[in-house]
């Protein structure tokens, strides 16, 4: 854990004083902002798009703008209500009603929005899914989920398992000719455009689901997360208090719409504060990123620390000849944003990126280093104003400062999932200890209650005596030998005799540097100086890359398990 310490960005921030608001924060206050306070008509829809859509001075401000291959959309509030309206209009058409799931399986592009906006209106689930999954992962969507219909393209249409269709009645297309492959293809194109712009939105209770979204499948099988319409106050606290999104606001998300962050920061987020929303649809390229940043004008960009270590390996001049003068906030999620990366953004973008911790289960943003606050480097910052979270021991009580524990967080919140989809058993184990969510995540919190990530609970390790400890306290010290551009410790079991983890480390390695067996001993010989002498990591080897999740997260558990020939090795070559 390094000591540094960076002063607050600004002091203009919607969040001025980080500890006072804490402290007199309450959620009944927040939902007091929403008009089915007063009407008791609830749609999340209705807040974050309608209300503005219905006042004159507003309805003409852009919500979104959609950009791919050099072609611009743009949405005005407006807009993004007629014509989610008239997508409402055709699932109504053809029989879709709350509490139906419809499946989304589409590569970004706008067509993806407007069906958000319309399934909500309807009360129909929302389950959005990466274009890039393969026949067996969309089969355990479907299978789990059992959607009445599937938005699509037909380039995708082969990717779909005819097994796993029985409970679909139709398969929308975004654009034609139908490929024919199934007898339920509806082609939506100059179809929709001519339905009516109006739409009675169906109002519901605040517990009634508005989206299934899948977990990323880090530590095993994917979970399918329930949100509700009653998220709105969580989801509006995050863009207004960790986004820091006001009416004048754009903001970029650059994560996939399928994934819980450019899902939910992506739309409900900066509708509900009054932002107007980017979406770029092409693949990363270094300088379209800048460029996007420049001609957008983009004010806050919610991005990843893989996002930052591609833009810091396309190199250092790179940012320079780009006008980012825009750019007054910039946040991070997903995986550690580690200190490199922190200093070379802060560097070379000319500001510090913002770490913010959430899990598709917490619905809302629930850590996050703000605006306002001072930023210890490493660290994912502190609760977000209504939650309460903790460090707990194996026995579920809160731990001192500095502990090593489970990160947990007191229930509940608004944002807080209402349950996994078909899975009881693996919701219960989320609320083992009374009156706490556990997250999974072992983490420390410093005495000024600051959060600082060290893994996943399954990846712990055992260190002398009764000591544990997590991977990325090891990982961190191997990214700080020159050499070393990112780690994964992992335990291939306990040593016999001695009760420690056997430490196997894999590292991709910088530019410049050779694999070879003496680069290995001396990246030993470095960690055995840098690390306490009951921590020795055994074995190291060197990588193309590490395996990873679609949306950017370390997959220990496929390098365990390649290790120690178990299934689950195979996700190594996951795509993009
Ligand atoms: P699964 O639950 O299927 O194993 P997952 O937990 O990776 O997958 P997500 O819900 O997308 O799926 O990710 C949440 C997790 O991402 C958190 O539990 C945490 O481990 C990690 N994470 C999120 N933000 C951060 C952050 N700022 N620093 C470190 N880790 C983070
Ligand atoms: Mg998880």
């Amino acid at each position: 854990m390094i000591k540094a310490r960076i002063k607050a960005e600004s002091s203009k921030a919607n969040l001025i004083s980080y500890d006072q608001t804490y402290k007199t924060f309450n959620w009944p206050d927040v939902e007091k902002e929403f008009s089915w306070h007063r009407t008791g008509k609830i749609n999340i829809v209705h807040e974050a798009v309608d209300l503005r859509a219905m006042e004159p001075q507003k309805r003409g401000r852009k919500a979104l703008i959609f950009e791919k291959n050099g072609q611009i959309e743009e949405f005005s509030y407006l807009d993004l209500k007629e014509r989610s309206c008239q997508w409402a209009n055709l699932l109504a058409q053809y029989g879709f009603e709350t509490g139906d799931r419809f499946f989304i399986f589409l590569p970004p592009c706008p067509e993806i929005y407007l069906a958000i906006l319309a399934c909500a209106r309807l009360g129909v689930l929302i389950c959005p899914v990466f274009s890039t999954v393969n026949f067996d992962e969309l089969a355990g969507r479907l299978n789990n989920a059992q959607p009445r219909g599937i938005l699509t393209h037909p380039d995708l249409v082969e990717m779909i398992p005819v097994e796993a269709m029985g409970s679909v009645q139709y398969l929308f297309l975004t654009e034609g000719p139908l490929p024919g492959v199934f007898s339920n293809e509806v082609l939506v194109e100059g179809v929709v455009q001519h339905m009516p712009k109006e739409f009675t939105t169906i109002w519901l209770p605040a517990d009634a689901p508005l989206y299934i979204n899948y977990t990323s499948g880090s530590t095993g099988p994917p979970k399918g997360v329930v949100h509700t319409h009653g998220d709105m106050a969580g989801i509006f606290i995050s863009g207004k208090y960790v986004l820091d999104l006001n009416e004048e606001t754009v903001l970029w998300v650059d994560a996939d719409p399928a994934w819980v962050t450019g899902l939910i920061c992506g739309t409900f987020a900066p509708w509900l504060c009054g932002s107007t929303s980017l979406v770029q649809g092409d693949t990363f390229e270094a300088y379209n990123w800048y460029w996007t940043l420049e001609k957008h004008h983009v004010s806050v960009w919610y991005t990843t620390p893989r996002t930052i270590r591609r833009l810091m390996e396309a190199g250092e001049n790179l940012p320079g000849r780009y006008d980012l003068s825009g750019l007054r906030h910039i946040a991070s999620v997903g995986a550690p944003l580690v200190p490199d990366l922190f200093y070379w953004a802060k560097q070379h973008l000319g500001r510090s990126p913002h770490d913010t911790w959430w899990m598709t289960e917490t619905g809302m943003i629930c850590l996050a280093n703000f605006p306002s606050m001072d930023i210890k480097p490493g660290s994912m910052g502190r609760p977000v104003p209504g939650i309460e979270a903790a460090i707990l021991d194996d026995h579920g009580k809160p731990m001192p400062p500095m502990s090593l524990g489970d990160l947990a967080l007191r229930v509940e919140w608004p944002g807080m999932m209402s349950g996994l989809w078909q899975d009881e058993d693996r919701y219960e184990d989320y609320f083992r200890f009374k009156g706490w969510f556990l997250t999974g995540d072992i983490a420390i919190k410093d005495d000024e209650g600051y959060y600082y990530h060290q893994g996943r609970n399954d990846d712990l390790l055992k260190a002398g005596g009764d000591k544990v400890i997590g991977p990325y306290e090891i990982e961190q010290v191997l990214c700080m030998h020159p050499a070393v551009a990112e780690a994964a410790v992992i335990s291939k079991g306990t040593e016999p005799d001695k009760g420690v983890s056997f430490l196997k480390a894999f590292i991709t390695i910088n530019k410049g540097f050779t694999p070879s067996t003496r680069l290995n001993h001396e990246i030993k010989a470095f960690l055995k100086a840098s690390l306490s002498s009951d921590i020795i990591v055994k074995e190291i080897s060197i990588l193309e890359k590490l395996p990873k999740t679609r949306s950017g997260k370390l997959l220990r558990r496929v390098l365990r398990a390649g290790e120690l020939g178990l299934p689950g090795g195979r996700t190594l070559d996951m795509k993009d």
